[in-house]
């Protein structure tokens, strides 16, 4: 049986291993005063130290959502790549978006199938949920981000300019082989670097905290145990309005109050 990235459940990440291999990467790098541990932000402390006054249970039940909705929405045979970006104070979901193609970018099949070519034209939720905001003249400022993945370094630099507070995944939700690849850079759109630690770093230095939320195995699995009803959401998705970036990113009429629970 697979899970939700079809891989096998001993090929995910620990929690510890996750973080030691992202700090080993920042000294490698020469940023030895860097650790993602620094950056980790507690539930007590978010609005406190970032004023969020979204509960810590919604925001959890917000990233199983995500999970729930990356795996049913995601057209990646086995990547799926989802992100929302939530309301500080509320704690309700603005905008869903998957991972996608830039819009009206072309390929050909022999380019799509070229990880290096397609990997430069694929629009990273994470980005491009944001964009779509700029262009509908939503404001960022003080948003969290959460996604089933943690931050490329390229998507991160979005996050610092459009005032992100806080990102939101959980840090076991990698399998060894993208870690890897992560690591060494090779996943980001523009393959520019060793993506992670390059994230911990620009998140460091622009204040962006990350709230690790520890999910079950599968995550899917997960939600419908705990009630959240895909149908209902598949419903009140359907109220949704393209922001422009072909079918990618899912901007909702209303904030969508999370959990969708079955009626
Ligand atoms: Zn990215």
């Amino acid at each position: 049986m697979s899970n939700w990235l079809g891989m096998k459940d001993e090929d995910f990440v620990a929690r510890e291993d996750f973080i030691a291999r992202v700090d080993a990467k920042l000294a490698e790098l020469g940023f030895d005063d860097y650790s993602l541990n620094d950056i980790l932000i507690s539930p007590e402390q978010l609005d406190s130290e970032l004023g969020i006054r979204a509960p810590y249970e919604k925001l959890r039940l917000a990233l199983l959502t995500t999970f729930a909705m990356a795996v049913r929405y995601g057209r990646h045979p086995k990547f799926k790549v989802g992100v929302s970006n939530i309301d500080p104070q509320t704690g309700d979901m603005i905008v869903f978006g998957i991972n996608g193609q830039i819009p009206n970018s072309r390929l050909t099949e022999a380019q799509a199938n070229d990880r290096a070519v397609r990997s430069r034209y694929t629009n990273h939720p994470d980005r491009a949920s944001l964009d779509a905001m700029a262009r509908k003249g939503m404001a960022t400022e003080g948003l969290i981000q959460m996604g089933t993945l943690f931050h490329c370094d390229e998507c991160a630099t979005s996050l610092t300019n459009t005032g992100v507070k806080l990102a939101v995944c959980d840090l076991t939700k990698i399998d060894e082989y993208n870690m890897g690849l992560f690591l060494e850079g090779e996943m980001g759109p523009g393959n520019q670097g060793a993506s992670f630690a390059h994230t911990v770093k620009k998140f460091a230095d622009a204040g962006i905290r990350i709230l690790d939320i520890p999910l079950d195995k599968d995550p899917v699995k997960q939600a419908l145990e705990e009630g959240i009803d895909l149908d209902e959401l598949d419903r009140q998705m359907g109220v949704f309005t393209d922001g422009g970036n072909d079918q990618t990113i899912h901007m909702f009429a209303q904030p969508l109050s999370i959990p969708v629970l079955a009626k």
